[in-house]
């Protein structure tokens, strides 16, 4: 008996998630100008948020001059694929021997708790060398990650007596850069300016709703996650210029059937037809991310016209009410989300964020990239 892995170069079923890598260079170029005096970090952790982290990066060489993921084994995985720009690691080494990785393969680490400097001290001792950036992890309200602004001194104080260092960026995370009237942005910017001015860092706070509604939050460097990828972190209305869709989910109609007053569909028979109906059967379910708790009138996008859930959502199928349309063959294409049917539309229905939507579309699910 022997194995051979099996091929992925043709699927049967037409589910899949179409990337277009042209919208991430657009998106990345508009959000880049918008912020002149930062440099933006291109952030694809999670798998580049559904849309494979190999290929964002490779499309973004030349354009973005650094990425990040959120953990090192991320990282590895894209230099192994021969990815070489500056990675940085968000949540920093989680073990002694992630500072050597590190090293080796350019990765900049954030450094958020004193065992990490400790290690960082310790490698120097053996090794020697500089590190040419540290990333000084600031808690400035977030209360996730990251060192209390009144330990800061002390920290500057250890870092120059145990490590060797060339420059320090602090850096922070907002907690409500979504909220327009929230003061609570605007104070975690005063208090990352006032420990950088007094130590003379670097500063990085930005993600992609500070970068794109709070102009005051640009500094050094701003991290861009989410609207890289076409989706709005903050509600449209308040986008300075329009973001470009990056993903389309898709799937095709795999059967149709009329059902009769009084009939019902799927599990727990909770749509019941009060005329009599068209079903689509749609080869898209839970196990592709799809979210399961998607009410009856979610939309869904078929042959330019939309079309709403009816029916609970399976493992590896929907059931769509299409008596409205004008024509539906076996075969059609249909949107989940996408240019025709924004993302966010879904997250409202769903009660679920586009953050969330997008990264836990599944590995079922094949990319399928256009440029
Ligand atoms: C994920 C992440 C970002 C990017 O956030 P978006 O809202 O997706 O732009 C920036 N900074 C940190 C620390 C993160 O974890």
């Amino acid at each position: 008996m022997s194995y051979s892995n099996p091929s992925t170069a043709s699927f049967s079923r037409q589910t899949k998630a179409i990337i277009n890598l042209a919208n991430i260079k657009s998106n990345y170029e508009k959000i880049n100008e918008f912020a002149p005096n930062s440099i933006t970090i291109a952030v694809i952790k999670a798998n580049a948020y559904g849309h494979g982290a190999f290929e964002v990066a490779k499309a973004l060489d030349g354009i973005a001059p650094m990425l990040s993921v959120a953990f090192i084994d991320e990282a590895v995985k894209l230099r192994q694929s021969g990815i070489t720009l500056p990675i940085l690691i968000l949540e920093g080494a989680m073990r002694e021997e992630d500072i050597a990785t590190s090293i080796e393969n350019d990765f900049l680490l954030m450094f958020h708790h004193h065992e990490q400097i400790a290690w960082l001290s310790a490698y120097q001792t053996i090794h020697g060398g500089v590190l040419q950036q540290f990333w000084l992890g600031l808690d400035t309200g977030m209360h996730r990650l990251g060192f209390l602004p009144e330990s800061i001194d002390q920290i500057i104080a250890t870092l120059n007596k145990s490590t060797n260092i060339s420059e320090v960026v602090l850096c922070s995370h907002f907690s409500s850069a979504d909220e327009r009237e929230n003061a609570k942005t605007t104070n975690q910017i005063e208090k990352i300016q006032d420990i950088a001015s007094k130590h003379g860092c670097l500063m990085s706070i930005a993600n992609s709703a500070g970068i794109l509604t709070w102009p005051e939050s640009h500094m050094h460097y701003n991290r861009l996650g989410l609207a890289l990828y076409g989706a709005s972190p903050v509600e449209q209305a308040f986008l300075p210029f329009d973001l470009d869709p990056v993903m389309s989910l898709q799937s095709s109609v795999i059967a149709l059937r009329e059902v009769n007053i009084g009939e019902s569909v799927g599990y727990g028979e909770t749509w019941v037809a009060e005329r009599t109906s068209l079903i689509a059967t749609v080869a898209i379910g839970y196990a592709d991310g799809y979210p399961r708790n998607a009410p009856m009138d979610t939309p869904t996008f078929i042959n330019g016209s939309i079309a709403p859930l009816a029916g609970r959502v399976s493992m590896d199928m929907i059931t769509i009410d299409v008596t409205d349309l004008a024509k539906v063959e076996i075969g059609d294409t249909v949107e989940l989300w996408g240019s025709n049917l924004s993302i966010e539309t879904i997250a409202k229905h769903v009660n679920a964020i586009n953050y969330e939507l997008i990264t836990r579309v599944s590995d079922r699910v094949p990319r399928v990239y256009s440029n």
